[in-house]
Order: structure tokens, then sequence, then C-alpha cells
């Protein structure tokens, strides 16, 4: 099979002879990769001037709706996917987290998508800025899609999560990506890159491969571009140093290597269920993926006093792993992607030889169940253990990736620290511990060299998703030799693909830009109450200005009748004045909010279906007896929900006093219909 790349909408074969690429259980040939021929500058124009313009003029919703197509899509496909997968010499529990969880961050992105970002093409960043002593000159932070393409460099562990934990956040943020996945597993990708394009679900330009290498790409890429690399720590080094990447500014993304720590409290000793849950999870890391994985615990950090017991332990649980053939029944780790890989990490584990001994496994003499073992890409795991880690740099700077572990032991806390740290900046860490005290110093003390760190007990050990899963919600990239990346993390991950503009002018001009109305003079006054009008007919900054209504003491006393709710501050005179914030009774809040929309509601049947909630609420002057209250309520923000009738009005709603100062403020969340006739259309039928 000789690979394609997707150039400008079109699969194209190499003009040269391709490298060949090895199954890594029996070492027949695969495919044959090469992109020579390929013109790079035109796949880079093709995307800025056809993908880019076609996925900024969807919303944010339309194209996290977009991701989501793509998900049920590829899901229908994935059985393909997991033969394919084999050849890498994965297992298929090692195929499911590459397959299925790609597949699950583009759901979990088009989920946040549409939860998360409005049904428009402005992203708000945080709250508006006032800039003026009158209030007329405003601030707000926005994101806006950078306008060129995301070239996206991927590792080989990986080649189908590598892509989609890029592809979401990069299409969500309404941008065009190159994809150039690893050489020695890009048959997946290139499968998978196959079934999407098939599928019709992305605009013409938003999705391009490159299959091989990358030839010139990099000299024409400029400021509204983003590189996003994943490898080795040199590789990226190299990239990051492009003369195009430093002179026009480059965004650069780097996910390098790490020699990632996992530390054993003192307080767990065998027989404690962290102990078990340790032992458990190191063995996990070094076995899936053949420990073919950036998070992956590189260094187990041990009390030196337990170190014995965790080395037998670890020696009985690594005794029952099954290296073969995944195909095989009982086999529990498949092989490395490639016989080079083999050979590299033999080279890795000879240099962690000369500081460390080996003390579970041998490289050279292993059973293999199936496959071919002569040309298969197959090792055992090989567990080393170093009794002196802070006089060698290699444990700490050496990565053999693959199914290899180093013991380190350690004599205090402080020391834990020191040798977690001497990774110099890693992906992930974790703590095993039922000790309050030792976790927040391990927190404390390694934090800041980490993008990610568990804290694992008895009371999260069942539900943990594991030291080395990174998950969409969550950061991944670490500082250092980590590469000081960051992918994902929730809406994060998306605004790396945006620029970030400080928007100034007057509140009003502000808000319709921006689509979030910022406060302001009163709303504008209109006839119409705005619960008599549709998601479509309302406008923001349309709103109203309520009469007033005085709040006495008698109702002070029905509404604590009511509710139950009889704190002293609203019932004790004495009591009341006593506290230093009171000068006597005062309402209840929430007898304020509700009077607030006695004042603004319009209680007829019409357009606005429910109420689902109040965010930001704050009391700021209290209510005492004999004051009244009057309402401004604005129509803030409007999300129209796609594909449905209907959509989310965010209100913005502050309560004044009789003397204009603000009581409370809060913003009511109602979902309205798109039209005000739907509602009666729909009572009428
Ligand atoms: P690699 O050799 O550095 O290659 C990474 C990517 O860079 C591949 O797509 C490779 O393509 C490409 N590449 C190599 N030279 C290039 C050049 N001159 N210009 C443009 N692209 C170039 O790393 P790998 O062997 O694939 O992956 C293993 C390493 O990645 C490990 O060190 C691991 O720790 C790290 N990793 C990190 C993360 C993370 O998220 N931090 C995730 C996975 C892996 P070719 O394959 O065609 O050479």
């Amino acid at each position: 099979m000789r690979l394609c790349s997707y150039v400008q909408g079109e699969w194209v074969e190499s003009a040269g002879a391709g490298t060949p690429l090895f199954h890594a259980i029996d070492g027949s040939p695969v495919a044959e990769i090469s992109s020579e021929g390929i013109d790079f500058g035109a796949m880079v124009r093709w995307g800025r001037e056809t993908g880019g313009p076609a996925l900024r003029r969807m919303t944010f919703h339309q194209r996290a709706l977009m991701l989501k197509a793509l998900a049920l899509h590829l899901l229908q496909h994935k059985e393909e996917f997991y033969r394919l997968s084999r050849a890498t010499g994965a297992t298929r529990d090692d195929s499911w987290i590459d397959i299925e969880g790609g597949i699950g961050t583009l759901f979990a992105y088009s989920g946040k998508g549409r939860r998360e970002m409005p049904n428009d093409h402005v992203y708000i960043d945080g709250a508006p800025e006032t800039l003026s002593r009158g209030g007329g000159f405003t601030g707000q932070h926005v994101y806006l899609p950078l306008e060129g393409v995301a070239v996206h460099i991927n590792a080989y562990n990986f080649p189908c999560w590598g892509m989609l934990e890029k592809l979401g956040p990069t299409l969500l943020a309404g941008m065009p990506a190159i994809v150039k996945p690893a050489s020695q597993t890009a048959y997946l990708a290139e499968r998978m890159v196959r079934r999407i394009v098939e599928a019709g679900i992305l605009p013409a330009g938003a999705l391009q491969l490159i299959c091989g290498g990358v030839g010139d790409l990099l000299d024409h890429l400029d400021c509204q571009d983003a590189v996003t690399f994943t490898g080795s720590a040199t590789t990226g080094l190299g990239l990051k140093q492009h003369p195009v990447i430093v002179a026009n500014a480059v965004r650069f993304t780097m996910e390098a290597d790490s020699l990632n720590s996992s530390i054993l409290g003192p307080d767990a000793g065998p027989g404690t269920p962290e102990f078990d849950l340790y032992v458990e999870e190191v063995v996990r890391e070094m076995t899936t993926k053949c420990g073919q994985k950036c998070t992956a615990i590189r260094r187990a950090l041990v009390p030196r006093e337990l170190l014995p017991a965790v080395g037998d332990a670890l020696g009985k649980t690594l005794d029952r792993v099954v290296v073969g053939d995944p195909d095989l029944e009982g086999v529990t780790m498949g092989a490395l992607a490639s016989r080079a890989q083999v050979q590299e990490v033999r080279e890795r584990v000879e240099q962690l030889r000369r500081c460390s001994e080996l003390v579970h496994g041998s490289p050279d003499r292993f059973e293999v169940r199936g496959g071919d073992p002569q040309r298969g890409a197959f090792l055992p795991p090989l567990l080393l253990r170093c009794d002196e880690p802070l006089r060698h740099r290699e444990v700490h700077e050496v990565e053999a990736f693959g199914p290899v572990c180093t013991l380190l032991p350690y004599d205090d806390p402080a020391q834990a620290v020191e040798l977690a740290r001497r990774g110099r900046g890693s992906l992930v860490g974790s703590v095993f511990t039922f000790d309050d005290d030792f976790a927040r110093e391990m927190v404390l003390g390694i934090g800041p060299w980490h993008g990610r760190l568990l804290v694992i007990d008895r009371e999260c050990g069942a539900e943990s998703t594991g030291h080395g899963s990174p998950l969409p919600s969550l950061i991944h990239g670490g500082p250092g030799r980590a590469g000081g990346g960051q992918e994902m993390g929730g809406i994060r991950g998306v605004l790396h693909y945006m620029q970030c503009v400080a928007l100034q002018g007057s509140p009003g001009r502000i808000g319709r830009i921006s689509g979030r109305w910022i406060p302001g003079p009163d709303p504008v006054p209109d006839p119409v109450h705005p619960f008599r009008k549709g998601l479509d007919e309302l406008e923001i900054g349309q709103g109203i200005v309520t009469r007033s209504r005085a709040i006495g003491l008698e109702e002070i006393e029905r509404f604590a009748e009511l509710s139950g709710d009889r704190f002293y501050a609203h019932m004790d005179a004495q009591a009341a004045a006593a506290n230093p914030f009171f000068e006597g009774r005062v309402a209840h809040g929430y007898f304020i909010v509700s009077a607030a929309a006695g004042l603004f509601v319009d209680p007829a049947p019409g357009p606005v279906l429910a109420n689902y909630g109040l965010e930001n609420l704050r009391f700021h002057t209290p209510l005492y007896p004999g004051d009244s209250i009057r309402v401004a309520f604005t129509c803030k923000q409007k999300t129209p929900r796609e594909n449905e009738d209907y959509g989310e009005v965010r209100w913005d709603c502050r309560v004044f006093n009789q003397r204009d100062e603000l009581v409370a403020s809060y913003d009511v969340l109602t979902l309205v219909a798109r039209s005000s006739g739907d509602r009666l259309a729909a009572e009428r039928a």
C-alpha cells in the first residue's frame, strides 16, 4: 500500500519511491511512505484561502456540531481502525485509547463548544474593564480565529488520538489544519483521514494530510499560522528554531518527552490500599502501549525502606505480563511500533544500566507468544533500580520510550521533591498517599515542574483515570523538558488557535460587536416588554426599568415564615445591629431576588419558556425595612440553539434602592422561543 497525502482536496500519491513501513507483530511490509513532489506552499494557500473562510463563516456551535457528526461517523468505522492498529503492535486496550480515546476528544470538544462558547463568531474573555470615570469608555478582551493554517506534526505512538486531540480544538476555533503524522504509523492516520474526507462533513480545505516529510512547508508560514509539534525534544527544538518560525513569530506549541515520576508516600507501606494502587499503576504505565507513552511513569520514587517490598510486588505483577501477538488469548502486552524503536530503547536501557541495576526482565531473553519474535518489534517490561539517584544524571535525563521504568529510593520528603524536579519539567506526576501533609508538601514542591499532578488514594483509586491519561477537559503539556506547551484543557486549548484582541470603545458599541451587553446607561426604553419578544426579535441592550416597590418589616417576617429562613439578621433587631455589616434587621437576599422577579416578570404565556438559573449573584447594599427596590433588566446575550426553535437568553439584572445604590446584581438565564409567534402558535395548536 502506497500511502497518499490529501492535498488541496485530492488524494495524491508521491512521485518517488517510498520508505517501507513494517508490521510490528510479524515484520511484514504494511505500507510505503513518501511526500515527494508535493507543493507545500500550495497546501498552505489552500488551507488559508479555502478552508479558513469556510470554517470562519460557521459559528462555534455549528463547528461543535460538525465535530460531533465527525465523531459519530468515525465510531461507525472503528473496527476497521482497530484491525489496522494491530500493525502498530497495539493490543485492543491500547488501540481503544488511541481510537476511541481520540474520537472521545471530538465529542468532548463538541460538548464544551456548545456549553461554554456562544453560538457566535466572537469568544468573549472575562468581564469588561471600565476605562473612564464616566463609564462611557470600556475595554473587553475577545478572541477571534487566526486566519492561517494550523500545522500539526504528530508523534508515532498515538496516530489517531494525537491527530484528533489537536483537530478538535483547531476546528472548533475555526482554523483549518494540515496534519503530518509520524511516518512509522502514518497508515492508521491516513485511513482515518480517508474516512473523515469521505464523510463530507468538513468544508473543503479544513483538513489536509501529509504522509512523509514536510519538505519546505515551514518556509511558507507566517504570523497567522500555528505549529503544534509532538515528539522528541531534539526534533522539537530544531523546529522551534526554524528561521521562519522565529522571524515571523509563528505560534509554536511543543509537546516533547518527559521523565515523569510517581511518588509513593512513606505512609503507603505494604498492606495499604495506596501501596497496591501504586504497584498496579506502575505496571500499567510500563505495559500500556508497550510503554510508548509520553506520560508513562519513567521514575518510580519510593521511600528507601519500602524499596524491597515495592521491588518484590512489581516483580510479581510483571511476571504475569504476557508479551506477544495481541490477537492471541492471554497476551497482555503487544509490540513496539517498529524494530528501529526496539533498537533505540535497547540503547537507552544500556545507558541507564551505567548507573542502575536491571532488577526485572531481560532485553535479550524473553518469551513471545505468537507473532514473529525475530521480525516483530518485541521487548519485555524492564525494571531498573538506581540506588543513588542524586548522584546520577542519566536516570533523570535518558528517556527509554518503551516498557521501561527505574525505581529510585528517597530518604525524606524533601529528597523526593528534589528527585522529581530533576526531570527538569514533566508532563505529569503522581503521588500515592493517604497523608494530607505529605500530599500537600509534594504538590507545593513539584507542582511548578508539572503540567498535571494526580494525588491518588483509596478514596479515588478505583475511579482514577490513571497517571498516563491526558483528558480533554484538563491541560496536557508541561514546562521545561516537556516542551513548555499546553494542549486541550477545555476551551483553553481552543484559544491557542485564536488571537486575543483588547477591544476598546463605548459600552453599547462593544456590546453589540461582541454579542454581550456591557453595563452602561439604563436599557433603551421600549414599549414592548422583553418577555413578549422571541429570541430573534430581541436585541442585545433592550430591557426595562421597573416601577419601585417598598419592602416592609411585615413582608420580611412573612418571607421568613414561608421559607423557614429565620436567620437572626432578619429577625432580631439587637443581634442584627451587633453584626458589623448591618444597622438593624435586613431583608433576606433571596427575598430581594424573589421580589425583583415580581417586578420584571411579565406573567402571561409568551416566548419565554423557562428560567434555568442565576449566575454571579452578589448582594452589595443591605436592604432595610421601609426601603424600596426597582430593577434594571436588560438582554445581555443571546445563544440560539442550532436545530432547535428556542435558545438561551442571559439577562443582566440590577436591583437598586430608593437612593439608587446597587442592592443586588446577577444574570438571569432563560430559555426563549425563537419567535414570539412560535409559542402562540403552539398554544393555539
Ligand atoms: P520524533 O522522532 O521527534 O518525531 C515527531 C514528529 O516530528 C514526527 O511526525 C516526525 O516525522 C516529525 N519530524 C521529524 N523530523 C522532522 C523535521 N525535520 N521536520 C518536520 N518534522 C519532523 O518523535 P517520535 O519518535 O515520533 O515520538 C516519540 C517521542 O515523542 C518520545 O520522545 C515521546 O516522549 C514524545 N511524545 C511526546 C508527547 C507529548 O504529548 N508530549 C506525545 C507523544 C510522544 P517522521 O516520523 O516522518 O520523521
